[in-house]
């Protein structure tokens, strides 16, 4: 019996990975213009730094994550989002101290133990931003256009909702005012129930159609503001009209981490089914110096790869890397320059491959044919015999010789001018 993928994790084989690689060099080369850096961080943390940021009584932190014992007996865990480990990194790497506002992005796999299904999967992968030292709410309009940069140059569209939370002055009193609310509540479900005395915040996330429609009535956030908050929000809003950056105000919007100060936003789509959500995030001021790090005020975003690659797959086909060149080569000495000339080209520049199965001419042929490749360069024993090869245009079938000389990077350079 083959052994098989654990459930909710995908390999991306080729024919799929192309997408992949199409939204991550979109991703980088937006990144790069609003002067992002990279950042890589490790996979695995200490359970603490997710418990502690995250927040204890979220979903991620109560039930998604993958934390096991290693063998000294530490808990660890498989990282479940990338703010946390970044932040981490920020304040171990001190570099607060090398910037005064660092702008940070990484790409790559998070690990979620969810019920797999489409658009949700076990190893799922982000591309996520964070922007730490500012508090400024220019920075929370730049990098929702960012994101909506992003899906507009991958040619998605999706509608931007954005909301604030407030900060520790302003939300205990709309906690005691939702908290009322919720009493008065006759029929809420057993999650609602248990969040009313855990994270009261958390039932206005319910999936449940029966507790949705009860929370229509529930009191909003943004009727809780502070006098700060309320003008930080309002900015947020301006700086998106100043970029034309179309959103929409969803004050039930509450996102399912503790972190969240102030901004919060979404990208959501409707043509993905029930994961409509394709990115998030916010603002999450006073989380470094929660971790240990200086008083520094951040905000962050992170985007689901799958989901833009599920988008993504709805329209065209993307098209497929081909070869510039297929070597055909028959024979143990033509075979020996067919093999040199590979190498050579390839360092010229070229896409080229070569038959590894010692097939004959035809097959040869009809193997650059179903490799799409644009070019074949032909050496059997009549082409060695005259010391020429001969160089034929896929398409339209024209056909030149390349003389077939020892110096075998003049050779690829002859051939490089006149593929074009
Ligand atoms: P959802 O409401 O769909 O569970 P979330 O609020 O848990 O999303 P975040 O933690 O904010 O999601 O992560 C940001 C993005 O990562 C999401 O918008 C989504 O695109 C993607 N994402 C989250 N969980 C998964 C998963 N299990 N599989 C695939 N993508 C995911
Ligand atoms: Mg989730």
């Amino acid at each position: 019996m083959s052994v098989k993928a654990l459930k909710g994790f995908k390999d991306i084989v080729p024919g799929e990975v192309e997408t992949w690689q199409f939204i991550e060099q979109t991703a980088r080369d937006i990144f790069r213009r609003f002067d992002f850096a990279e950042i890589k961080v490790p996979i695995l943390e200490k359970t603490k730094l997710f418990i502690r940021s995250i927040g204890e009584t979220t979903d991620i932190v109560e039930k998604e994550m993958y934390t096991f014992a290693d063998r000294n007996g530490s808990s660890l865990t498989m990282r479940p989002e990338g703010t946390a480990p970044v932040l981490r990194a920020y304040i171990e790497n001190g570099l607060h101290a090398k910037k005064a506002v660092q702008k940070l992005y990484t790409i790559g796999p998070m690990f979620r133990h969810e019920r797999p299904q489409k658009g949700r999967l076990r190893q799922f992968h982000q591309m996520s931003v964070e922007v730490l030292g500012s508090d400024l709410p220019r920075v929370d309009a730049e990098i929702m256009a960012m994101a909506w940069l992003i899906l507009k140059e991958l040619g998605l569209t999706a509608s931007l909702e954005i909301n604030s939370l407030g900060c520790k002055k302003c939300r205990p009193g709309f906690n005691a005012a939702l908290l009322d609310f919720l009493n008065q509540t006759e029929d809420l479900c057993d999650d609602c129930l248990r969040r009313r005395e855990t994270n009261p915040l958390r039932v206005l996330d319910c999936k449940s159609a029966n507790c949705q429609k009860q929370y229509e009535n529930a009191p909003s956030i943004l009727d809780h503001l502070c006098d700060g908050c309320q003008d930080h929000f309002k900015a947020v809003e301006e700086g998106l009209e100043v970029l034309a950056v179309p959103y929409k105000v969803n004050s039930f919007m509450v996102r399912g981490l503790d972190y969240y100060t102030r901004t919060t936003f979404e990208l959501v789509t409707d043509a993905i089914g029930a994961q409509s959500a394709i990115g998030a995030g916010g603002r999450y001021d006073g989380l470094v110096k929660q971790l240990g790090g200086p008083d520094v005020p951040g905000i962050g975003f992170a985007m689901g790869i799958e989901r833009l690659v599920l988008l993504l797959d709805q329209q065209e086909d993307r098209p497929k890397p081909v070869p510039d060149l297929f070597v055909v080569a028959l024979g143990e000495s033509a075979q020996k320059k067919g093999f040199a000339i590979t190498h050579a080209a390839r360092q010229a520049g070229l896409t080229v491959t070569m038959d590894h199965q010692d097939r004959s001419l035809k097959n040869q042929m009809k193997q650059a044919g179903r490799a799409a490749a644009s070019f074949a360069l032909i050496i059997g024993e009549d082409e060695l015999a005259n010391g020429q090869a001969v160089l034929r245009n896929m398409d339209n079938r024209e056909q030149t010789d390349v003389a077939i000389v020892d110096d075998v990077k003049a050779w690829a350079g002859e051939i490089v001018s006149k593929i074009g």
